[in-house]
């Protein structure tokens, strides 16, 4: 299928303006991506920086609570007294309202006093090197998550109780539970964002002692890029997938103290959700601008494709036969205003070779006078009109003898002198033809053939009179008729009139014989 200009020029002008609106819309929402997700990467740091510290704190409070306790325990202990060591146990619970049970050992680590609910220990030996860490080292402690005797997976804090001589003499520890309600649910949880955003610690080996989700707390967790960070003790934000192929947004901190990591992310596709919104509100915004903008293109391709599509149309028209003479287009740019001038000239010189090839196919080039073929239609022409009109048919009498005589040459000398004559005769009163050979013929519109055989007798006698070129006068026969008056066709008044010359040659010659007098038998 052929394209025109103006869905050229619309296709192309919509297509760049689309290109260039889908491009600098997509570059926008990279653009708002990249910040969005650098400002949540930032933000969840720095988070996670946060709770780090609120945690450290809240383990350093707990540590001096359960010094303080030490040490009063140092001053007047009695092993043997589990009351009175069962109700300092119960008051740290209380007062510290983090530690979910406490124990006080004696110096080889047997548990002498418990808070409420694990009175079934007293007696018992403390479980593990770990749990007791501060009755070797003398230093307060806080353990990795274990499983306790009780079956519980905990975090042990632990003092030394030491005697008046800086000996270690027993030790008082609590418990955080970490697969129950505990201070990490008070600290963290309250931060657990509606749209998928959590937070979940793990200690240094990896082992998950908070999350969102409890069933996790216990688990290992391996591939993970944060976790694996973290284990090398870095502080930072990243990318990365989480174990359930979710794509997160991750800010994570360490707690010095304990060297436990505490991660805050959020799903990347929440965060990054107003990057969608914002685009869908800049292609809403832009529509109007788009669709003013294609108004615009198409006025102004149609207004670049008009002339083009007119100088078109002309150029048809002119291959039809039925375009105007001169092209206006209402060019007013440049190469259509050239494409206008050029039609024109080219135009012109067709019209101009058309009118000499007119010229030419109608004149007779020796004498210059109209030929049959221009008889023929401009006698129709008049018939058409329904203008009366006579006609002379002449035949210069024996002009073979002067061309044998002077020559071919000196008869077309002849021939053109006595054109001349008849149109000095004719002037404006008819038009002179020749109609082949020496035999020409004379049209007088509005004449009777009584008047044109008038006429041919003047025009025959003064040509007698007078030397034609050879240097010696010719003669010449004719025959008149006149339309309707003798024929209604003009083939018909043609052969009567030549009817009527033959008549003449026949009586003589160098005479005029009229069809009014001489009834032609054909
Ligand atoms: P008639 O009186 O019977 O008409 O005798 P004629 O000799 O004129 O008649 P014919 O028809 O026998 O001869 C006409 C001659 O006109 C023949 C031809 O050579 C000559 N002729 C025709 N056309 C031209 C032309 O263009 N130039 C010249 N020089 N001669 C021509
Ligand atoms: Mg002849
Ligand atoms: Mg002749």
């Amino acid at each position: 299928m052929k394209r025109s200009i103006k869905q050229l020029l619309l296709g192309m002008a919509l297509l760049s303006i689309i290109l260039t609106l889908a491009s600098s819309l997509y570059a926008g929402y990279r653009a708002d991506r990249q910040t969005l997700k650098d400002i949540t990467l930032e933000t969840n740091s720095a988070y996670a920086q946060k709770l780090a510290k609120i945690t450290e704190g809240y383990l350093l409070r707990t540590e001096r609570t359960l010094a303080y306790s030490a040490s009063s325990l140092s001053k007047a202990v009695s092993f043997e007294n589990t009351e009175y060591l069962n109700r300092e146990a119960e008051r740290l619970v209380v007062q510290s309202e983090s530690l979910s049970s406490v124990v006080i050992t004696d110096g080889r680590g047997i548990i002498r006093g418990t808070s409420k609910g694990v009175e079934g220990l007293v007696g018992e030996p403390m479980q593990g090197t770990d749990t007791v860490k501060s009755l070797h080292t003398g230093l307060p402690e806080i353990s990795e998550p274990f499983t306790s005797k009780t079956g519980r997976l905990i975090v042990f804090i632990s003092t030394p109780i030491l005697n008046a001589d800086g000996e270690i003499a027993g030790m008082v520890g609590g418990s955080i539970y970490l697969s129950e309600e505990n201070v990490l649910y008070n600290l963290l949880g309250q931060h657990f964002y509606e749209d998928g955003s959590y937070v979940y610690v793990v200690d240094s080996r990896g082992m998950l002692m908070y999350h969102v989700d409890p069933s996790r707390v216990g688990e290992y967790v391996d591939n993970n890029k944060v976790i694996e960070e973290l284990k090398r003790g870095n502080e930072g934000s990243m990318q990365l997938v989480n174990s359930r192929d979710q794509k997160m947004l991750a800010g994570y901190a360490v707690i010095p103290l304990t060297g436990w990591g505490i991660v805050s992310q959020r799903p990347a596709e929440k965060a990054l959700a107003p990057a969608n919104r914002m685009l869908l509100e800049m292609i809403v915004k832009t529509i109007p601008l788009l669709i003013l903008s294609a108004l615009l293109i198409l006025y102004m391709a149609s207004r670049i494709a008009r002339p083009l599509e007119r100088l078109a149309g002309y150029a048809a028209d002119h291959k039809n036969g039925t375009g105007p003479q001169t092209v206006d287009s209402g060019a007013w740019y440049r190469e259509a205003i050239e494409l206008d001038r050029a039609l024109n000239d080219s135009f012109m010189n067709y019209r101009e070779q058309m009118d000499h090839f007119i010229l030419e196919s109608s004149t007779d080039p020796l004498t210059g006078l109209f030929n049959r073929r221009a008889l023929t239609e401009q006698t129709c022409t008049l018939t058409e009109q329904k203008t009366g009109f006579s006609l002379i048919i002449l035949d210069i009498d024996r002009f073979k003898r002067i061309n044998d005589t002077y020559g071919h040459s000196a008869g077309d000398e002849v021939l053109k002198f006595l054109a001349r004559k008849m149109t000095e005769h004719t002037g404006t009163a008819g038009t002179c033809y020749r109609y082949g050979g020496e035999e020409f013929v004379i049209v007088l519109p509005g004449r009777t053939s009584r008047e044109a055989a008038r006429f041919a007798d003047r025009l025959r006698i003064d040509i007698s009179a007078e030397n034609s070129p050879v240097g010696e006068p010719i003669t010449f026969s004719a025959g008149t008729a006149q339309l309707p008056e003798h024929a209604i066709h003009f083939l018909r008044l043609i052969e009567i009139a030549d009817e009527c010359l033959y008549y003449a040659k026949e009586n003589g010659r160098n005479r005029v014989v009229d069809a009014e007098e001489f009834q032609p038998t054909v």
